[in-house]
C-alpha cells in the first residue's frame, strides 16, 4: 500500500520556506521552493505506526501515547523531527539567517498543530492495535533472550546410554563417541 496524505485541511503552514542556509537537498523542496516541513512528515509516517489515519482534537493525546509508546518498546526513545532553529542574534542585527536543524521531540503541541491532517491509513481500535503490537515486540524480546542464552549454555551431547559429554569436550569427541561406553552421541 502506498502512504497517501492530506494536509489541505491543517490551519498551521506545513511547509518551511528554504533559504540557502538551511542546506536542503534540491530534491527534497517543492517547484516553489518549499519543504515539507519534517515535524509534519514524520507525523504523516506516524498513522501507519500508530494505526490512525487521521489527526483530530479527540485523537491527539492517544496518537501521541500510541507513538511515543510503540517507541519506548523499540527502545528508540521518544519521537523527534528536525527543526530550524535560527541563531539568535540581538537587535539591531537581527537580520542573520543563520541558523542550525535540530532534532527535537514530537510534543503534544506538535499533534495539536496538525490537527486535519490525513492519511489513508485505516484505524485500529486501541484494544487490537496494543495486543498486536505488545505482541510483536515481546515475542521479538523472547527471541532476542532466547538467542543469548543458547550462547550461554554449553551444547550437551548425550549417548544413548545417558552419558552426558558437553561441548568443551567435543575435541576429546571429535567423532561424537561416548568415551565411557563407545556409542555415538547426539547432541540435545
Ligand atoms: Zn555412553
Amino acid at each position: 500500500m502506498s502512504l497517501n496524505w492530506n494536509v489541505e485541511k491543517v490551519e498551521r503552514d506545513c511547509y518551511i520556506k528554504i533559504i540557502p542556509e538551511m542546506e536542503v537537498p534540491g530534491y527534497m523542496a517543492s517547484n516553489d521552493g518549499k519543504l515539507l516541513d519534517p515535524v509534519t512528515e514524520a507525523l504523516i509516517w506516524a498513522t501507519m505506526t500508530v494505526g490512525l489515519g487521521q489527526i483530530t482534537k479527540t485523537n491527539a493525546v492517544e496518537f501521541l501515547a500510541r507513538w511515543y509508546w510503540v517507541e519506548q518498546l523499540s527502545g528508540r526513545g521518544r519521537p523527534t523531527a528536525a527543526r530550524w532553529v535560527p541563531t539568535r542574534i540581538p537587535p539591531p542585527t537581527r537580520k542573520d539567517p543563520s541558523g542550525s536543524w535540530q532534532q527535537e521531540v514530537i510534543t503534544i503541541k506538535d499533534v495539536l498543530d496538525h490537527v486535519g491532517l490525513s492519511t489513508n491509513v485505516s484505524k485500529e481500535p486501541l484494544h487490537t492495535w496494543r495486543r498486536r503490537i505488545g505482541e510483536l515486540y515481546f515475542t521479538e524480546l523472547m527471541s532476542e533472550l532466547k538467542r543469548a542464552q543458547e550462547q550461554l549454555t554449553p551444547k550437551v551431547y548425550r549417548c544413548p546410554d545417558g552419558h552426558e559429554h558437553n561441548e568443551a569436550g567435543t575435541d576429546r569427541y571429535d567423532n561424537l563417541v561416548c568415551v565411557t561406553c563407545g556409542a555415538t552421541t547426539a547432541a540435545v
